[in-house]
């Protein structure tokens, strides 16, 4: 058997294309422009990239793109205000801080200082709260687009065997919630976990978000199972330079799997699609205007 590649790059161009058409809706009928701000505190390389990226793809959907960039010596008070000024302003409907935070912020406190109704990363407790009673949530991009992905390949996903690897605040913990919404039956496995091979044979569904490259091989992998990676590593090439890899071993796994998502080109795209997708959802909530649909849980 060799799975069939669910193209993450593909259906994130869908995702933006529907945000797209519902930004010009409600600029057409409503006269609103959905807006998104990022805030960026400090130098590091990798989150200035995820930056740039974001501005340029909120721009490309016509919304409002606003970009706060602090020095990494950013103290607590001077964030928090700029938060509480982004909370207040009616044409900011989504708000995003760019994590990791410099180590002197506290992150936690920074998160739940963020409006809940304007938090598109779904990282406020209060969105955690909703998430996990099975309310109306903002809901982290990550999982969300992975499970607009396994939706799509599947349509329902009631009864299913699901096993996520990794307990993250920010991929896995949200994700298991939102495959147990689904009624799938939920493992969630980590790094105590006893037998993971064994655990993960089980599963028609395996969401590997770990971080260790290419840990997951083949021979896990029941005949036909879906297999979402979520893992972004970059590894040494033998003949020199660098590739990135997922957390599951793409070659074994595609021989025995009936869909996996590569890396790249899977799940990593869906992210920043679901991050504007949120924000077309949070700026419609916000205006009492219907939701496009599926484009969130
Ligand atoms: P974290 O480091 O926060 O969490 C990793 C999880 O994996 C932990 O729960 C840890 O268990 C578990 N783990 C570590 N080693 C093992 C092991 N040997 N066996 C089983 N479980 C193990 O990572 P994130 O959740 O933030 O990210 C995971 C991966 O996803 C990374 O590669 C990251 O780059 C990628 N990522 C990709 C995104 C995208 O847009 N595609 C977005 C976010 C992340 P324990 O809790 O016990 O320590």
């Amino acid at each position: 058997m060799t799975a069939q590649v669910i193209d993450g790059k593909a259906f994130a161009a869908t995702v933006r294309g529907k945000v797209a058409d519902h930004v010009a809706k409600l600029k057409d009928e409503h006269g609103i422009t959905p807006g998104l701000a990022v805030v960026l505190v400090g130098e590091d390389p990798a989150s200035q990239v995820y930056v740039r990226s974001k501005g340029k793809q909120t721009v490309e959907v016509g919304m409002n793109s606003y970009e706060h960039k602090l020095p990494a010596d950013t103290d607590e008070a001077t964030l928090l205000a700029l938060i509480e000024q982004l909370n207040n302003d009616p044409e900011v409907h989504g708000i995003l801080v760019q994590l990791p935070l410099p180590k002197h912020l506290d992150e936690d406190l920074v998160i739940n200082s963020i409006t809940p109704s304007k938090d598109v990363d779904g990282f406020h407790i209060s969105n955690v709260g909703l998430l996990g009673t099975g309310q109306k949530s903002m809901v982290p991009c990550t999982p969300l687009g992975c499970l607009m992905m396994l939706r799509d390949y599947h349509g329902s996903l009631s009864g299913m065997n699901a096993v996520v690897i990794g307990r993250s605040n920010i991929v896995g913990k949200p994700m298991a919630q939102l495959l147990l919404n689904d009624s799938c039956t939920v493992t969630i496995a980590h790094s105590r976990t006893k037998d993971l091979p064994e655990v993960v044979r089980r599963a028609d569904i395996v969401v590997a978000a770990v971080g260790r490259p290419e840990m997951v091989p083949g021979e896990w992998i029941k005949e036909g199972a879906t297999v979402i990676d979520v893992g972004i590593n970059r590894i040494e090439k033998p003949e020199g330079g660098t590739r990135l890899v997922g957390d599951v071993d793409y070659a074994s796994c595609v021989k025995v799997a009936g869909a996996i998502t590569p890396v790249p080109g899977g799940v990593g795209p869906m992210t920043i699609a679901c991050l504007l997708a949120n924000t077309v959802t949070a700026c419609c909530r916000a205006n009492g205007l219907t939701e496009p649909q599926g484009l969130t849980a």
